[in-house]
């Protein structure tokens, strides 16, 4: 008896590798399985073994793109470990630009799975997109020319004279109206932050106005000759823009910012990128789990 049984089941095993063989399984591959619920962009991104992630192209700290063709800054390292988190390797994501206006349009079209570019928190864009964060609070400031004393902050441009620059669908760009006699001759708009700072540089305009961060960068990268006037007269909260809905990936990734504000990450994340313009490292803001 026992022994019909053996033949039996050792006769079902035949049958069965026979049928994994004609399958035309390669034995070599396991298939790739993922230790995230299925159905969810984190099963569907570690599966695929890649990610694309919007960033800034032209933004020194947070996101550059280097003669290397490979984007540097702080958040391009917190997209690194946002991909290293789903098991992809940095040199699996797809970077692309993501400049100010079109971050949401890309998120709605599904031509990023996740957009990390300075990009602020706030309920219009939360209509379209969802964010998680912040991982970073950030403040609108002034840049200048060096040899220019005559801006002190943005009532300097109550004058109805002097002209600033910032970037189409940023922030800043809106915040500075209240500042402004005549939006049409004294507010210049660009798609991004260099085109402001050549044109600080030719005195078309006499300052550029975006997060304080950002405008650092391009202090440092200038041989002394702009500098910040002022101090910061907002608040803007970094989050990482998600596709709206995708309540799991943003819990995930809310999941991950805590872990890494606690395990040293994110403080070494900030120290080799941004770090560099600014060396007090933040504490990582409290999350906001809306
Ligand atoms: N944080 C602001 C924003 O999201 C300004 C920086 C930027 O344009 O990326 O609009």
């Amino acid at each position: 008896m026992r022994l019909k049984r053996f033949a039996a089941l050792a006769a079902v095993s035949v049958l069965a590798f026979g049928a994994a063989a004609c399958g035309g399984e390669d034995p070599g591959t396991t298939p790739t399985t993922s230790k995230f619920e299925a159905g969810t962009t984190m099963e569907k991104l570690s599966t695929a073994g890649k990610i694309t992630i919007g960033t800034k192209f032209d933004q020194p700290g947070f996101g550059l793109k280097g003669l290397d063709g490979k984007p540097a800054g702080f958040d391009v390292e917190i997209g690194k470990i946002i991909a290293a988190e789903l098991g992809i390797s940095a040199d699996k994501i797809n970077w692309i630009a993501t400049p100010s206006a079109v971050r949401e349009e890309v998120l709605e079209k599904g031509d990023a799975d996740v957009v990390i570019a300075t990009y602020t928190i706030n309920d219009k864009r939360k209509q379209r997109i969802d964010f998680a964060g912040p991982y970073y609070v950030a403040g609108q400031h002034l840049m200048v020319r060096s040899d220019d004393s005559s801006i002190t902050g943005p009532d300097s441009f109550k004058d109805g004279a002097k002209k600033v620059c910032s970037v189409q669908g940023s922030t800043p760009a809106t915040n500075i109206e209240k500042f402004l006699k005549d939006k049409a001759t004294q507010l210049v708009l660009f798609d991004v932050y260099t085109k402001c700072v050549d044109a600080l540089k030719n005195k078309q305009v006499d300052a550029v106005t975006t997060d304080n961060v950002i405008l650092l960068g391009y202090v440092s990268q200038s041989n002394g000759a702009y500098k910040l006037t002022g101090s910061k007269f907002t608040d803007e909260p970094y989050g990482i823009g998600v596709k709206k809905g995708d309540a799991k990936f943003r819990a995930f990734i809310n999941d991950l910012l805590e872990k890494i504000y606690a395990d040293g990450r994110y403080a070494k994340a900030w120290t080799d990128t941004a770090g560099k313009f600014d060396a007090n490292v933040p504490t990582g803001p409290a999350v906001n789990r809306y």
